[in-house]
């Protein structure tokens, strides 16, 4: 298979070739018709697979294709990680293969001033990625709502759990609309994390690399 047979829109395809990237990796080819049609997905896959672009790609088509913009203090997309590293990475990811696109991407995580972060919310995005801390630092100040959520990604979620984060990822789960896209990717399974992707996921496709 190659990336033309997968129906992405021509502004990614295009980014994708100038990225030098011709063939789907295997995540990529599981999971992009099946996110393409907006089910939810339970990825097991390490880091370094493709699985960045396992997502960004279908939710960049989505969020074109549905035409729409975001609120003030709003974010359409998010993507939470455990690491700032992880959130610069996958924000960058975002911004390479939506650089056609008309559309906003903002990263935040802790460790650094906030101000910048602040701002770059005010007009809403129509994806951000963010550490579980600095995210809810900032909801509670009321610089971000996520009550227009459409889709919820959670990457590398055992590892977030290793972190300490589980209280975290519950509270952002809370405040969630009940009726989004939900993708859940770990590198391992234990039964903790199928617990938790239980109670995140509907009827999900899963996809192993
Ligand atoms: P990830 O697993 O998302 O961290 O991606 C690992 C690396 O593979 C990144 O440097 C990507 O830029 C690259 N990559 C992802 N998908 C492809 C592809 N289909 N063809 C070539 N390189 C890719």
């Amino acid at each position: 298979k190659t990336f033309s047979e997968l129906n992405l829109i021509d502004p990614l395809k295009q980014a994708l070739s100038e990225a030098g990237y011709n063939t789907p990796t295997p995540i990529q080819a599981q999971a992009i018709p099946s996110l393409l049609h907006g089910k939810d997905l339970l990825g097991c896959a390490q880091t370094g697979t493709g699985k960045t672009a396992a997502f960004a790609l279908p939710i960049l088509h989505r969020l074109v294709e549905s035409n729409k913009k975001p609120t003030p203090r709003h974010a359409r997309v998010l993507v939470l990680t455990p690491t700032r590293e992880l959130a610069i990475q996958v924000h960058e990811s975002f911004v390479t293969y939506g650089k056609n696109l008309k559309l906003k991407y903002a990263v935040i995580f802790g460790g650094v001033g906030q101000q910048p972060q602040v701002k770059s919310l005010a007009h809403g995005v129509d994806v951000l990625v963010a550490t579980p801390g600095r995210l809810l630092d900032l909801i509670n100040q009321g610089f971000l709502k996520l009550n227009a959520l459409e889709v919820f990604v959670l990457d590398e979620a055992d590892r977030m759990l290793d972190m300490g984060f589980i209280h975290d990822i519950k509270r952002v789960l809370k405040i969630l609309p009940p009726k989004r896209h939900n993708l859940f990717f770990s590198a391992t399974m234990p039964p903790e994390i199928e617990k938790l992707a239980n109670s995140i996921l509907v009827n999900p496709t899963r996809v192993e690399v």
